[in-house]
C-alpha cells in the first residue's frame, strides 16, 4: 500500500507544479486559440486610429451555427463617450466586447472603428488600440510589478505609480511587505477580486489605449470596492471611447447611452432618463432592483 501512496504523493506534488503554472499556461492557450480561429486578411492593413468612434452595424453572431446569439445589433459608440450594456444574464452583452476585440468573427453585418471594419485589419493593431478589464483578471504569477508593467513594459516607475495612484491600488501595494515585488497569483498573495480587478485598470491605464472595454464583475464586491472600482472607472473612462458591460444598474446611471439588451437583440437605448420615462424594460430592471435593495436594507 505504501508504495502506491508514495507515487501518489509525487505525483501530487508534480500535479502541484503544473497545476501552478496553469494560470499562465490557460492564458497562452486561450490566445492561441483565438489565433486560430481568427485569421488575418492577407496583406491586412493596420488599424489607423483618429478618434476611437466605434460602430456595430447589422452585427449578428452565433459561437455554434446552430445557435444564434445576436441579432441585428446596430449601435454607436461616439468618441470619448461611455456607452453603457445592461440586460438580463445571457442576453449577449459580454459577446459585444469580445466581438469588438476579435475573439470572434461576426457572421453577419460589422464592427467599425473610425469606419474601418475591424475584420480588415491586423489583429495586432486592433488590440494595441484597445485595453481591456475583463470580469475576471488573469495575474501572471509574477511580482504586482510585472503585473502591471504587462500594460506596457516601458512605463517607468513613476508612470507605473500614476496608474497605481489612479486604479485605487498604491496604497495596498505599499501596505505589503514586499510593496512592488510581491509576488502575485496561484504561487503568490492571492489577491481579491476587487484587487485584480483595480490591478487590470491600472495596466489598462499605462496601456493609454483610445479604446477601453470594462466587463463588470458578476461576483459581488463589497459596497465600497465597488464604489472605488466605479469612481476609478470614470475617472479613467473620461479619456477614452468606453464599453462598459455592466451587470449593476448603479454603474451606469452616468453613461452617456445606455443599451437595454434581450435574447441577442438591443430593444431599448438612451440616457437613464430617457429609459426611465419610457417606462419599459430599463425602467422595470430599475424598478426590481430599488425594490431588492430595499429589502436589503436591515
Ligand atoms: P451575463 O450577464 O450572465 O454575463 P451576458 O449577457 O454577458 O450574460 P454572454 O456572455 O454574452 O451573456 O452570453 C450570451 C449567450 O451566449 C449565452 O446564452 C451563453 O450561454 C452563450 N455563450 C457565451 N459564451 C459562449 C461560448 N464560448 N460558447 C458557446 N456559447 C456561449
Amino acid at each position: 500500500l505504501l508504495q502506491l501512496f508514495l507515487p501518489l504523493g509525487t505525483l501530487g506534488i508534480v500535479y502541484r507544479q503544473v497545476k501552478y503554472t496553469l494560470a499562465d499556461m490557460d492564458m497562452v492557450f486561450r490566445l492561441l486559440e483565438t489565433e486560430q480561429e481568427v485569421k488575418d486578411a492577407a496583406n491586412a492593413p493596420e488599424l489607423q486610429v483618429r478618434e476611437g468612434a466605434i460602430r456595430f452595424e447589422a452585427v449578428d453572431f452565433a459561437y455554434q451555427p446552430e445557435r444564434p446569439i445576436l441579432h441585428s445589433v446596430s449601435f454607436s459608440v461616439p468618441a470619448g463617450k461611455i456607452v453603457a450594456v445592461v440586460g438580463h444574464s445571457g442576453a449577449g452583452k459580454s459577446t459585444l466586447s469580445r466581438l469588438l476585440y476579435r475573439f470572434y468573427d461576426v457572421t453577419g453585418g460589422c464592427i467599425l472603428i473610425d469606419g474601418q471594419d475591424i475584420a480588415q485589419v491586423t489583429q495586432a493593431s486592433l488590440r494595441k488600440a484597445i485595453g481591456i478589464v475583463p470580469q475576471d483578471t488573469v495575474l501572471f504569477n509574477d511580482t504586482i510589478r510585472y503585473n502591471l508593467l504587462y500594460g506596457n513594459p516601458q512605463a517607468s516607475q513613476a508612470e507605473l505609480e500614476k496608474a497605481a495612484d489612479m486604479a485605487h491600488i498604491r496604497r495596498f501595494i505599499d501596505s505589503l511587505p514586499d510593496g512592488w515585488e510581491t509576488v502575485v497569483g496561484e504561487r503568490g498573495l492571492k489577491l481579491s477580486g476587487g484587487e485584480k480587478q483595480r490591478v487590470a485598470i491600472a495596466r489598462a491605464i499605462l496601456k493609454q489605449p483610445p479604446i477601453l472595454i470594462f466587463d463588470e464583475a458578476t461576483s459581488s464586491l463589497d459596497s465600497a470596492t465597488e464604489q472605488a472600482i466605479q469612481q476609478t472607472l470614470h475617472e479613467v473612462a473620461g479619456h477614452h471611447t468606453t464599453l462598459m458591460i455592466a451587470h449593476r444598474l448603479s454603474t451606469v446611471v452616468d453613461a452617456d447611452l445606455i443599451l437595454v439588451m434581450d435574447g441577442g437583440k438591443v430593444v431599448e437605448q438612451g440616457t437613464h432618463n430617457e429609459l426611465l420615462a419610457l417606462r419599459g424594460q430599463y425602467q422595470h430592471m430599475w424598478e426590481l432592483q430599488a425594490r431588492d435593495e430595499e429589502a436589503e436594507m436591515p
